[in-house]
């Protein structure tokens, strides 16, 4: 058994980071100014965003971009019932209805077909999760978000460095189109907290930019600069969600390293098939479609608990006993209580989630494991799945 835990994930921060926060820290300026804006950029080209907003979260991008286009009360927005409790939660809070379309029990994404069959007239946006950075059928989605004039609102907080059919997660597909990516720890790349909107959007981005700062005309940085004005004025009631120059600092130095971050998530993936795709009671996620490229954010096997005669949660006990983390990416959301209770949804709704959501593992996978680590992982499942 391993002497020390094994997380399921773990950021992996350079010295150069350190000595940029560091900078920041020292400079006299540590809110939204110029390390912001440098990572904004960066972040645009590495993507092929026209646009990008620096955010404190992912959540805080998501509900800026409902917010951006207009949703509100009376609207309804299909999302996916396997997704991370902020994509529903955001649009609960804008005052408009989520509408759920369950999955592919296999890709483990929202199905196309049955966005189509949750449409009604007051249906308003779609937003997709790219699940473990596996892109979505995005030719289809798009199709049926054109076809029904809506707005097409990407949770790309797995997605980053994914790409489908050959365009990279993040570069605008349509005027009415945004995407959303996080920098949690856990993430691709990590800022300690902090989310990114891209989007093609002039009309869009301008808003996002107003409202992530109070709703005020002008940033703190224009305002405060040696050569900024002191007058702003409040164009509508915004909330707080600017991203700091300390969590872009870290950003920036993540962003160089992310092709390698990924890299390394694969050549762990890789070894992961070889070594447990033969092994029974487990079933690990597909490759993407061709021409598609999966970015790995998480490693999610489903456990077949038939054969095995025990839970999931029995599995990541027993994976805990032996020193390792793991974790669980999803509970099917409609089974949370305010869900459950405010929508009416309930066990047998949305079968292909609820049949991941059972069965479901995340095993460790963060750039930083060694091979030794990863072969303690492969040792320790296939003792408790039997070889
Ligand atoms: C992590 C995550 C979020 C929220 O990201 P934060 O940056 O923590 O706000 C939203 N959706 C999905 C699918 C996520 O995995």
């Amino acid at each position: 058994m391993r002497e020390t835990f094994l997380p399921f994930a773990r950021p992996d921060i350079s010295e150069d980071a350190i000595a940029d926060v560091a900078d920041s820290l020292r400079s006299g300026w540590i809110t939204t100014g110029p390390k912001t804006q440098k990572f904004e950029k960066s972040f645009g080209e590495y993507v092929g965003s026209p646009y990008s907003l620096a955010v404190n979260s992912a959540t805080a991008g998501l509900h800026l971009s409902l917010l951006a286009f207009g949703i509100g009360p009376g609207d309804e927005v299909i999302t996916t019932p396997m997704t991370f409790a902020a994509t529903l939660n955001t649009v609960v809070l804008t005052g408009a209805t989520p509408v759920l379309a369950d999955i592919d029990p296999v890709t483990l994404n929202i199905r196309p077909d049955m966005i189509e069959r949750a449409i009604t007239s007051r249906t308003r946006a779609v937003i997709p999760v790219h699940f473990a950075g596996r892109p979505c059928d995005m030719q289809a989605i798009e199709e049926i978000v054109q076809k029904n004039d809506l707005v097409l609102i990407e949770d790309a907080a797995h997605a980053l460095g994914a790409s489908c059919r050959g365009k990279l997660i993040g570069s605008p597909a349509g005027e009415r189109h945004a995407a959303v990516f996080s920098f949690h720890p856990t993430k691709n790349i990590t800022c300690g907290e902090g989310g990114m909107v891209c989007t093609g959007c002039e009309e869009a981005a301008e808003k996002i930019s107003v409202l992530r700062q109070h709703g005020m005309s002008k940033g703190a940085w224009n305002r405060y600069a040696a050569t900024g004005t002191p007058h702003y004025d409040i164009l509508f009631p915004g909330l707080k969600y600017n991203m700091l120059d300390i969590q872009a600092a870290i950003g920036s130095d993540q962003l160089t390293r992310l092709d390698t971050f990924n890299e390394r998530r694969r050549e762990i993936v890789d070894i992961y098939r070889k070594e447990l795709g033969e092994l029974k009671g487990l079933r690990l996620p597909p490759e993407p479609d061709e021409g598609d490229v999966h970015s790995w954010h998480i490693f999610t096997p489903l456990l077949d608990i038939d054969l095995l005669g025990f839970s999931r949660d029995d599995f990541m006990a027993r994976m805990r006993e032996m020193n390792i983390g793991t974790a669980l990416h999803y509970q099917a959301a409609h089974l949370f209580s305010y869900f459950g209770q405010n929508y009416r949804w309930k066990r047998g709704d949305f079968p292909g989630a609820e049949h991941v959501s059972d069965r479901i593992v995340s095993l460790p996978l963060f750039p930083a494991m060694t091979d030794g680590d990863v072969t303690d992982v492969v040792e320790a499942v296939r003792q408790i799945c039997g070889r």
